[in-house]
């Protein structure tokens, strides 16, 4: 499904990402290990067309089916941004739009990716919302980004990313500020849509959460991937010294 060749990534002189390949197939899930500044995040924005502006891409190459993502023009990306990619970001204030409900703002992205009407849209909004445990999400609907805690806007970020179905979802530290039960419970979700086909990338510094979701990853450090396989292989025999510190220090 997806194909990254020897990525390299640059701000001005700084290379953020330093030759980074990875694939990802139909229902499989690949994890992303690494420590702060390794380039993880900056690896996912590069294969979601989204880089900072200041970012750019001087090596290396990204296909989807075979599809090279860095020749597309802006609209084509935006459009397989509607309906193939999600991702789910790092920060979900950053995605979110402080002054509408959250409610219309899912709603919206429904009516316009896939053309439902408004009253339609509304109903895939609460239920998009609910899928992920919100509370009274009918209710909910109608508050601002800013009225959720942090777990909860974790949560609406998961909703809108799963809503439109994408058959790649990237997921930035999707569980990172959720307690355990609610953790929990989004793997659950994401495994179920993992069994119905979608292909994940998943960034944790949790090694559990990866054993529990993916099937292969790589560890990322000053921008490379000093460590690629499957969970058993990497986790049984860690070559790289950063991966033998993370796997003395995880419980
Ligand atoms: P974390 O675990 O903290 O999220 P990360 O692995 O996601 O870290 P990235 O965000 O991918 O790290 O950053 C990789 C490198 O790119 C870092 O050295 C960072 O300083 C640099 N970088 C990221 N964003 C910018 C930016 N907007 N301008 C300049 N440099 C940046
Ligand atoms: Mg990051």
């Amino acid at each position: 499904l997806l194909e990254v060749s020897e990525l390299a990534v640059a701000f001005g002189d700084l290379r953020a990402v330093r030759g980074v390949s990875l694939t990802v197939e139909k229902g499989q899930t690949l994890a992303i290990v690494g420590e702060s500044g390794s380039g993880k995040s900056i690896t996912s924005l590069a294969v979601m067309g989204l880089l900072p502006a200041q970012a750019k891409v001087v090596g290396g190459g990204i296909t989807l089916d075979g599809v090279s993502l860095l020749d597309l023009a802006p609209d084509e990306l935006r459009r397989l941004r509607g309906e193939e990619l999600a991702m789910i970001f790092q920060d979900p204030l950053s995605a979110l739009n402080p002054s509408l409900t959250v409610g219309y703002q899912i709603a919206e992205m429904f009516r316009r990716r896939r053309g439902a009407s408004r009253a339609a849209a509304n109903e895939r909004a609460v239920e998009a919302m609910a899928e992920v445990g919100i509370p009274d999400a009918a209710g909910r609907a109608r508050s601002y980004p800013h009225e959720f805690s942090g777990g909860m806007r974790q949560r609406i970020m998961i909703a809108m990313a799963l809503a439109l179905e994408p058959r790649l979802l990237i997921a930035d530290e999707p569980t990172t500020a959720l307690d355990v039960t609610v953790q929990a419970q989004i793997l659950r979700l994401l495994r179920e849509r993992q069994r119905a086909g979608l292909a994940m990338i998943i960034i944790s510094h949790d090694l559990g959460v990866v054993a529990r979701t993916a099937q292969s990853v790589i560890v990322m450090y000053a921008g490379q991937a000093v460590e690629s396989g499957t969970v058993a292989e990497v986790y049984d025999a860690p070559a790289h010294p950063y991966t033998l510190g993370l796997m003395a220090a995880s419980p």
